[in-house]
């Protein structure tokens, strides 16, 4: 068997060409919705604590504009490389078509441990970043947001530096900004609330009683820790691990509770990069696991909620027979090769630019509040959000039913139809 293929961009493409050869995009759109229209790669020089200069590579791909100012989050990892940041602009561009949202995709990435920098170093870095990519930026033209390992105060450094430097307050700019400045009510639990919406809406299709049922959960950041309170509190299920990244320890652990595990609790106990204080997660009954124990637990959903390639040809085969529901909370955990063996296994599959796109939805709520300079409470923003993510997600149920294809191709569909429409109009093809 060849080696699996990894490149996330390249997994990106492959998946286009699968769409486009079911919908028989013409060559022109399908070649121009290949690759990102737009990239800047940019040296930002940061002083750090001990007064030495490193100068960190950072990126912004804006990878096509046709529906409107290109949207995505800015990921701060170690690992980072241009190719995960083309992949990740090109799924932000189906996600805001997939939920209708007049936005189109990009995605911003520096390649660093914000987890070994000092508070200093990081508020450096987040306004260098600005320094070098401004020009490209802005409320009409794109618009950064919180992603991995970047926060709200991440968001208000950038946001200060973009207004310093323009000179005007533009809140607009920038999206998961905190309250005090302009953010949205609602925003930080946002993604994990609308993953919980389309597992509701999937669980209906299925036949399937939500209060019955039990998860398995990769990752404890912000939208793995939502998730969980939101599938415990709105639908009564069950979630019987999460497995975390140990910054100490630099692996990750599986926190496993027969009984079920408190969110709110680990929530309690974790820091803000997502590392649960484990001396106090077993002092409180917790069973420590390992690593990829989540993948392998008799439950009924799985919801990978941290990174990419994590359900690969090799570890599909791990899944234990009881999973009905794989609900793609994080951006492209999923390999082509592992797709095929979840489509002849039978299990639902909520794609990952379907099932994360509730906190670009309501960062897109935010512009418009932004925009507005009047602010909802975050039941309106919710309530909306619920709205919009429910008839996405039938909109792709239907329309995989329809042209008898799996959900993934399905939202792709729905997706590329929509962005190809806008190109078309604007004469670009
Ligand atoms: N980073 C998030 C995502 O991948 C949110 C993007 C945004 O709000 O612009 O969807």
């Amino acid at each position: 068997m060849s080696k699996e293929e990894l490149n996330p961009f390249a997994i990106a493409q492959s998946q286009l060409d699968m769409a486009a050869e079911i919908m028989q995009l013409d060559p022109a759109t399908h070649a121009l919705l290949r690759r990102p229209m737009r990239e800047l790669h940019v040296a930002i020089p940061v002083r750090m604590d001990d007064g030495t200069v490193k100068v960190f590579d950072g990126f912004r791909v804006q990878y096509n504009d046709a529906r409107g100012p290109t949207k995505g989050g800015i990921r701060w990892h170690p690992d980072e490389t241009i190719d995960t940041v083309r992949a990740l602009a090109a799924w932000m561009t189906w996600k805001t078509a997939v939920v209708d949202i007049p936005l189109g995709g990009a995605k911003g990435g520096v390649v660093c441990d914000p987890k070994r920098m000092s508070e200093g170093e990081r508020e450096r870095l987040a306004r260098g970043y600005i320094r070098q990519t401004y020009p490209v930026l802005g409320e009409t033209r794109d618009v950064p947001a919180p992603d991995v390992a970047t926060g709200p105060q991440i968001m208000s450094w950038m946001l200060d530096e973009y207004e310093t430097i323009v000179g005007y307050k533009a809140p607009g700019v920038i999206t998961g900004k905190p309250l005090a400045i302009g953010g949205s009510a609602g925003r930080t639990e946002a993604t994990g609330l609308g993953v919980v919406v389309t597992i509701r809406e999937a669980l209906k299709v299925l036949g399937i009683q939500p209060n019955q049922t039990t998860a398995a959960i990769q990752g404890f950041g912000n939208v793995a820790q939502y998730a969980a309170i939101h599938y415990q509190r709105m639908l009564g299920g069950k979630v019987l691990c999460v497995s975390c990244w140990d910054n100490d320890d630099r692996k990750a652990y599986t926190y496993y509770k027969e009984d079920g595990i408190d969110p709110v609790f680990l929530q309690g106990i974790t820091d803000s990069y997502g590392t649960i204080i484990k001396e106090a997660a077993v002092g409180a009954g917790y069973q420590i696991l390992d690593a990829d124990a989540w993948i392998a637990m008799d439950v009924d959903l799985l919801i990978p909620a941290a990174i990419e390639n994590v359900i690969t040809g090799a570890s599909v085969q791990r899944i234990s027979p009881q999973v009905r529901l794989l609900a793609e909370a994080a951006n492209g955990p999923t390999t082509p090769d592992a797709d095929k063996v979840l489509n002849e296994r039978g299990i639902y599959v909520i794609p990952d630019f379907l099932c994360n796109a509730g906190g670009v939805t309501v960062s897109y709520f935010e512009q418009v509040q932004n925009a507005y300079n009047y602010y909802w409470t975050a039941e309106e923003a919710h309530a909306r959000l619920d709205i919009k993510m429910t008839s996405a997600f039938h909109g792709v149920d239907q329309t995989a039913k329809e042209y008898k294809i799996n959900n993934r191709m399905g939202a792709y569909v729905v997706a590329v139809r929509r962005v190809a429409e806008a190109s078309k109009l604007r004469g670009w093809v």
